[in-house]
């Protein structure tokens, strides 16, 4: 199966760490299957994630600390395709279908602090949610969900020890076998 790894750039451990949570688990929750922080290793973002992941399932891959410039050399030189989420790229709407297109493994780029031209060079698409700033949260949760269409909604997690029953009203929490 190909691979759908996001990369965080330029996360700033005093300032990003629920943001870049977040990252993560839009990552694990709209169907990617890696989330790679790079430059940096923060325990507490690495521990937040482990814990979704021990209680809800999943396997995403997670690494940190890795260089992110050579991470996508190395990635390209493998044959994957990288987007990079900027506001400045092409609209979603008129690229998102040669992207779901193609099989090869994906690293989708999104940033914190101002993101190098470098990313904007190697990117083989520079994709813009909307020509507005916003975050790279809401970014990536709509580029995936156009990706894959709204069905990974629908996704359902191996050895969730919790799944959630749908309720109208209030919470219904169901314990696995796994608990
Ligand atoms: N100040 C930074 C810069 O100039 O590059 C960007 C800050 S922005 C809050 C953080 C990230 O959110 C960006 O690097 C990009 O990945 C994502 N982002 C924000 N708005 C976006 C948009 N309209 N389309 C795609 N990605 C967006």
């Amino acid at each position: 199966m190909r691979k759908i790894y996001v990369l965080r750039y330029g996360h700033r451990p005093e300032r990003d760490k629920r943001v870049t949570t977040h990252v993560a688990l839009v990552a694990r929750a709209f169907g990617a299957s890696g989330f790679i922080l790079g430059d940096v290793v923060d325990e507490s973002v690495y521990k937040s994630i482990v814990k979704v992941l021990e209680l809800w399932g999943g396997d995403l891959h997670v690494e940190m600390g890795v260089n992110s410039e050579e991470y996508c050399v190395s990635w390209k030189r493998n044959n994957g395709v990288i987007v990079h989420l900027t506001m400045y790229g092409l609209h979603v709407d008129d690229i998102i279908e040669e992207i779901r297109s193609t099989s090869r493994d994906l690293l989708i780029v999104v940033g914190a602090k101002k993101v190098p031209g470098f990313f904007y060079e190697i990117a083989d698409y520079n994709v813009a949610i909307g020509h507005q700033p916003h975050s790279e949260i809401a970014a990536l949760a709509v580029f995936l969900d156009r990706l894959f269409m709204g069905r990974e909604l629908y996704l359902k997690f191996p050895n969730a020890k919790l799944e959630i029953t749908p309720s109208p009203r209030g919470k219904l929490i169901k314990r696995t076998r796994e608990h």
